[in-house]
């Protein structure tokens, strides 16, 4: 199928969508099934899944029930756990890949590295590695926010001569096998790796700066039978799925205002801890001392448990340096190690732009957000005329699915593809005050909730704005993108005559 041509000769495409995982192939799902429109994936990677390619460390799996962590219009009676494993995951997105014939639209191995915004043509000019480039008159960054390993800044972390392996890069030809190994962090990946590690490796020390907030999972197996029943009445599933949203969004009082609920859920957090840890000195160490919903709330059945085994040891005041053969804690206590495992979490974008991007009159996206990333509704950034996000600045589920989020956005999204269809050679600038008015809103929502609340976290940025997380109930997120109003937005008219919609359907010819 054959792209437009703009005044260089070069295919021009409807939509660019940069970036394969569940944000990306939701949305061109979405696009198909719309029809009339010629997009194209372009994902840096030689596989679709995105997190859930990259997250391979032994015990990755996901803290939100299977049901609800899917697409609502693509759902899967056959998971095999409540809380799904990262290959059930990573398996379902490739299913969804295949199933919608989206591999023909996709371009793997290609990277952005650059986008311009052309104001004459009112095209985006898009800069891959390679020196290869394509323009497009929309473009969605489908990036992800946790898609940047983070390496922490510690002394002698280059003078190491063991095996260093951060979480979400994992060399999986590697064996813990009876290996001496520390963990640095306990995150949401950490609590994951550590009992997934422990009964193959000799030891374990476990390096903590801060203890997190650890609740049951209550994790199994789904049955055969349960699963049928799911294949044989997909109403049933439906009704799981809601019930599962439904206890979810019912918990947020507890993680969001800092409140009576919020005590009460201290409350279950140390009396789990008691029921788990016996060691009145470990339990001491494990015991947080913020509040509960500061940083994210941990779910974990065998974290505990593991930290208690023989082989585990956890020093609970952070790291000082690595030394060649041993990792050294702030007050001293000196490990010899083979293997430092590195749950050190991502460099998240609560400020600066994951790339240069520049839009209306040159401006660039690294300053507007060099203190603070902002987008309206998450999705749309004044100055930049045609660019959208998924999973943009104050987004984040506090306490549901992500899932759910991104379903609100490709709606919005696909809505401002169809207003943008029946406007040749126009493109829709978020106005100035529509932004300021939404940010200032947002961050005056934040006020009073545990987020703000003092500890550290990588939801906020240098000055404490929470930039990350969406603050409120998820069903509100819903109600606010159920419409795209064009009211929002300014109409500019390219003076070439580039930017027009395509006719067809489907993605061009680019391999
Ligand atoms: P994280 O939550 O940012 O945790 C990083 C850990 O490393 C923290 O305990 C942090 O301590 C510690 N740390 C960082 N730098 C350190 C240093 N220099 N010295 C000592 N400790 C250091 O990262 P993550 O666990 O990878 O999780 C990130 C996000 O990924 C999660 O919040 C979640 O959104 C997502 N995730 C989700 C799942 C899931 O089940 N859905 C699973 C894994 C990850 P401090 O707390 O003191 O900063």
């Amino acid at each position: 199928m054959g792209a437009k041509l703009n005044e260089q000769g070069r295919g021009v495409i409807d939509v660019a969508i940069i970036g394969a995982g569940f944000g990306g192939l939701g949305l061109a799902i979405r696009l198909q099934q719309q029809g009339g429109c010629n997009y194209r994936i372009f994902e840096r990677a030689s596989e679709v899944g995105g997190v859930w390619r990259d997250n391979i460390y032994p015990g990755a799996a996901c803290d939100v029930p299977s049901h609800l962590y899917s697409f609502s219009f693509a759902p899967n009676p056959r998971w095999g756990r409540l809380y799904s494993p990262q290959q059930e995951i990573h398996r379902y997105l490739r299913h969804c890949a295949d199933k919608y014939d989206l591999r023909r639209h996709i371009s793997f191995g290609w990277t952005l590295e650059a986008a311009d915004y052309d104001e004459a043509q009112g095209l985006w000019s898009l800069s891959f590695d390679g020196g290869r480039q394509q323009q497009a008159r929309m473009v969605v960054m489908a990036i992800g926010a946790l898609n940047i390993p983070k390496y922490p800044d510690i002394p002698g972390l280059d003078e190491f001569r063991g095996k260093v392996m951060h979480t979400a890069e994992w060399d999986a030809a590697y064996s813990l096998r009876g290996k001496r190994v520390a963990v640095v962090g306990t995150g949401a990946s950490a609590i994951q790796v550590i009992p997934a590690v422990q009964p193959e490796v000799e030891s374990l020390t476990v390096f903590q700066r801060t203890p997190p907030w650890v609740l049951p999972k209550r994790d199994r197996p789904l049955q055969s039978r349960e699963q049928r029943r799911f294949a044989r009445w997909p109403w049933l599933q439906r009704l799981a799925r809601s019930l599962q949203y439904l206890r979810m969004e019912s918990v947020l009082p507890v993680f969001i205002w800092d409140s009576l609920f919020t005590r009460f859920g201290e409350r279950l957090g140390r009396r789990y801890l008691r029921s788990m840890i016996r060691d009145t000195t470990l339990r001491r160490q494990l015991t947080p001392d913020y509040s509960m919903g500061c940083k994210r709330v941990l779910l974990s059945d065998d974290y505990y448990p593991a930290l208690c085994r023989d082989n585990v040891e956890v020093i609970a005041d952070g790291v000082a340096a690595l030394e060649a053969n041993a990792i050294v804690s702030r007050s001293g206590e000196r490990r010899e190690v083979d293997a430092v495992i590195l749950a050190t979490g991502f460099k998240v974008p609560a400020a600066g732009a994951p790339l240069p991007i520049k839009g209306l009159g040159g401006r660039q996206l690294a300053q507007d957000w060099a203190d603070a990333a902002e987008a309206y509704k998450g999705v749309a950034i004044s100055g930049y005329p045609n660019l959208l996000y998924i999973m943009g600045p104050n987004t984040g589920p506090g306490n549901t699915s992500v899932i759910f989020y991104i379903e609100s956005q490709i709606r919005y999204i696909s809505q401002y593809w169809q207003a943008l269809q029946q406007t040749p050679s126009g493109s829709f600038d978020l106005r100035p005050e529509v932004h300021r008015a939404y940010n200032d809103k947002i961050q005056r929502m934040f006020k009073g909730t545990t987020w703000v609340s003092g500890c550290n976290s990588w939801y906020l940025t240098k000055d404490g704005r929470n930039t990350t997380l969406w603050p409120g109930f998820s069903w509100r997120y819903r109600m606010i993108t159920r419409r795209f109003s064009l009211a929002d937005y300014e109409l500019l008219r390219a003076s070439g005559a580039a930017a027009q919609s395509s006719p067809e359907c489907g993605s061009t010819a680019i391999s």
